[in-house]
């Protein structure tokens, strides 16, 4: 990354977001020689960067590390001369046939945008879950489940993300309690197979989550099963919440039409309502939210780019 020194404010296109749909879109308008910039408020690779090891990745048969494989988008796109700045983009406007983008680091003018700025976690939004945000619960097992040798966690959620989260803890935990609202988990068969594999891994049912309690630390969580209304308290010393992403497009309200869920509605370019202005990846409505995809979108949104500018 630059230093955000002596970065040029004029460019042909800038992509807002360093995840492997920013990447791939960086990747092909350099080849496209066009100017382009790389805006990412932090570390490349987006939320890829948190897997331990991603194995539907085509071309890597014995999978590789999420981190990794961000690394390697960057290099390859800066090879071709993509440009990227750490910033945070903060708003779109419209001048004279041309797009500004607002950023933390001052203003970037480009012909086209291509928003690929992903999401982040959703919170649960019970009490305790703020205040031990960092002592013991974690939104990244990844990142922190070697903090959590030979003690008893839990992995809130049922999807892809809470069913690998739970797999990668079960190497250092002594228990993993998983805790699903439904009796059936979202995660594709080939996680659940592994997940109901593992004598660590257990499973609390129709139950939702409504407390984090403890001292300095997590201590104890209060359960409540859906259907019997009955409660419950369990003793963790670990919570990990995987209840799913929240699109990063509150910057892009005043801007853009997005759907109930903050998602941006694009066409089959990935050009949305406004012209010049794409999106792609996680923050598309209807993705499919997997790296391969958002990388997908990212080459479509470039390649569209290029037509909108030279046309
Ligand atoms: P997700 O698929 O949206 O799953 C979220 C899970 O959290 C669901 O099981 C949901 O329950 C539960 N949930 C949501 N809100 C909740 C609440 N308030 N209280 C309790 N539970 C709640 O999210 P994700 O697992 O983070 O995955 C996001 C995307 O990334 C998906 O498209 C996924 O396929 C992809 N991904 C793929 C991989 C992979 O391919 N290996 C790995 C990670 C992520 P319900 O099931 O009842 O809705």
């Amino acid at each position: 990354m630059n230093m955000n020194m002596n970065v040029n404010k004029e460019y042909e296109v800038v992509i807002i977001g360093g995840g492997p749909a920013g990447l791939t879109a960086g990747l092909y308008t350099s080849r496209a020689r066009l100017n382009s910039l790389l805006i990412e408020k932090g570390l490349v690779g987006g939320q890829i960067v948190t897997a331990e090891l991603v194995d539907n990745y085509p071309g890597f048969p014995e999978g590789i590390s999420g981190f990794e494989l961000g690394q390697l988008m960057h290099q390859q796109a800066r090879k071709y001369g993509l440009k990227d700045v750490i910033a945070e983009a903060t708003g779109i406007e419209l001048r004279e046939g041309q797009k500004k983008i607002k950023t933390t680091e001052g203003n970037f003018i480009a012909k086209a945008v291509i928003i690929a700025s992903g999401s982040e976690r959703r919170k649960l939004g019970i009490p305790g879950e703020e205040k031990f945000t960092g002592k013991g619960v974690s939104y990244c097992a990844t990142c922190d489940a070697a903090f959590f040798r030979e003690v008893p966690v839990a992995v809130v959620g049922g999807g892809d993300t809470a069913i690998t989260e739970a797999l990668h803890l079960a190497k250092f935990a002594s228990k993993v309690m998983v805790i699903h609202r439904r009796d059936q988990l979202r995660a594709t068969r080939i996680l659940q197979e592994k997940a109901f594999a593992e004598p660590k891994i257990e499973f609390l049912w129709n139950t939702v989550v409504e407390d984090i309690e403890g001292g300095d630390i997590v201590q104890r969580i209060r359960l409540r099963q859906v259907k019997t209304g009955e409660k419950s308290t369990l003793d963790i010393s670990g919570g990990f919440i995987s209840v799913g992403l929240k699109p990063n497009t509150d910057y892009l309200k005043s801007i853009l039409s997005l759907d109930i869920t903050g998602l941006i509605i694009t066409d089959g370019k990935m050009e949305t309502e406004i012209p010049g202005i794409f999106a792609a990846g996680d923050i598309r409505h209807n993705s499919a939210r997997q790296a391969i995809t958002a990388a997908g979108d990212g080459a479509t949104a470039a390649i569209y780019a290029e037509k909108f500018i030279s046309e």
